[in-house]
């Protein structure tokens, strides 16, 4: 999300007379656009903090200037402190209101030079920001992002969301399909449609008579003319619908792959956590997706560690991690979030080394579930979108439906394309491979019949 955020910033500022440039070191404005979501994340933003300090001075000191500003999670949480710890930044505002950038700008640049422009904007507006936001300036690619729905009414008990990003907000259908539109049209074969709870989307069908759901919407982005494959992230278990589950037995360019986090398998913890779902239920959503499409690669967030977890919870945690088998998965220790419930309860938090140990054994099963994924994957070919240069020169990388990277020799012709690749080797997070020659730009339907 703060990748389709910042580019979204570049795009409110480019009338402006700004554009993005390659590094820090001489630009008249720095954004650092936050995560808050974890500790670590948080306080990366100090010690960057500190690193263009120096680069501004240095700017100053040649009679120019840099407009230094932090944006995102940790700018809306932490604005009192950012001012105190780092009185050199000019501009703080949070993910609800950068469609307000120029304005800021033209603030900031009103400031006397040397002085700090101090300029703080962390308002949940009444407006929405995508009704102000222009449209997009560059491409995105060939894999482009589209946010659909923002923030979250769920409030886990673990998680700053709610806080930062505010409450659960659907963009309209009518304004989503023209965005995809366009991307469609500067370049985007695949489009993964965004969300802190992307399946609660619940936007405004574009004729204005009623609301559609996720599946709705996903069958109509699949219809325009020009996309290759539909995704996305990220969704709770307890807005998964039938709809949404059964487009995909249906929509042919809906990619075979959900991210689906449980957090814990143990439903004493799933219910000190808030999650709304037990862990039976988030069993039964896998078994129907996989009626729907038995080849679908699941993948999840786990957190380790919670307020209270027992050795018998965790065991419940990875006993559901071997009756779903996971193509891939996220795992962290929690992390108390300043603000959250989970983190006033002193009394139950898991020692450091505990944690360390469940998290380390919880990802030495999730690694076997993932090499194994792979490894079926050798001998089989697959269509892969190739998005990127690969590491070494003549290869490219990109990935199979099943959200798996995958190198191959190929030249630079067949980037943005979908080939076909025969998967030659499996690693614990990359295949490799060989094209099928002559298989470039299949459609759709063929890249659901090379994975079926
Ligand atoms: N909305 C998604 C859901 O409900 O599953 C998750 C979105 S959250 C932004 C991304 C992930 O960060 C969560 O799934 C969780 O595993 C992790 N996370 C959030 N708060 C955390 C915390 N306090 N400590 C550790 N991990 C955390
Ligand atoms: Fe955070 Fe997801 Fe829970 Fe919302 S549903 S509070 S985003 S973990």
């Amino acid at each position: 999300m703060n990748v389709y955020d910042s580019a979204r910033m570049a795009d409110v500022l480019a009338p402006v007379g700004y554009r993005p440039v390659d590094g820090p070191e001489d630009a008249d404005m720095v954004i650092l656009n936050t995560c808050h979501i974890r500790e670590k994340a948080a306080e990366k933003v100090f010690s960057e903090l500190g690193r263009l300090r120096a680069l501004k001075r240095r700017k100053a000191m040649r009679g120019g200037r840099m407009i230094l500003a932090v944006a995102g999670c940790v700018g809306q949480a932490e604005g009192a402190e950012i001012k105190a710890r780092a009185p050199y930044v000019d501009m703080v505002f949070g993910p609800q209101t950068f469609h307000r950038l120029p304005d800021m700008v033209a603030r900031a640049d009103a400031a006397p030079q040397g002085a700090d422009a101090g300029i703080f904007d962390t308002e949940f507006p009444a407006e929405s920001k995508f009704d102000f936001l222009p449209e997009e300036q560059g491409s995105q690619g060939v894999s482009a992002f589209l946010a659909v729905q923002e923030g979250c009414d769920k409030f886990c008990t673990f998680c700053v969301v709610p806080y930062t990003r505010g409450g659960e907000f659907s963009r309209p259908a009518g304004g989503i399909l023209a965005e995809a539109r366009r991307l469609i049209a500067g370049g985007a074969r695949e489009i993964t449609l965004l969300g802190q709870n992307v399946n609660a989307w619940h936007g405004e069908a574009p004729d204005g008579a009623g609301r559609w759901g996720l599946g709705r919407l996903l069958r109509a982005v699949a219809e325009l003319d020009g996309l290759g494959r539909l995704r996305y992230t990220t969704s709770h278990p307890g807005d998964m619908d039938d709809d949404l589950m059964a487009a995909h037995g249906e929509i042919a360019a809906l990619m075979p792959f959900v991210h689906l986090p449980v957090q814990s398998g143990s439903d004493r913890i799933l219910a000190a956590m808030n999650r709304k779902h037990r862990a039976a239920d988030y069993l039964r959503v896998v078994d129907r997706l996989r009626q729907f499409r038995p080849d679908i690669a699941l993948s999840s967030d786990f957190i380790v560690g919670f307020p209270g977890e027992t050795d018998a919870d965790f065991a419940d945690t990875m006993a559901l991690i071997e009756r779903v088998g996971y193509a891939q998965a996220y795992s962290f220790k929690y992390s108390p979030r300043p603000g959250t419930p989970a983190a006033d309860m002193d009394d139950r938090q898991v020692p450091e080394e505990v944690k360390t140990e469940r998290l380390a054994a919880l990802q030495a099963l999730l690694n076997r579930q993932q090499l194994a994924f792979n490894r079926a994957a050798v001998g089989t070919a697959m269509t892969v979108l190739f998005d990127r240069p690969g590491r070494q020169p003549g290869q490219l990388l990109g990935r199979s439906p099943f959200m798996q990277a995958v190198h191959a020799a190929a030249g630079a012709d067949r980037l943005g394309t979908l080939a076909e690749v025969r998967i030659e080797r499996a690693l614990a997070n990359s295949l490799s491979g060989r094209l099928t020659a002559p298989a470039a730009n299949q459609d759709a339907h063929a890249a659901l019949e090379v994975t079926a």
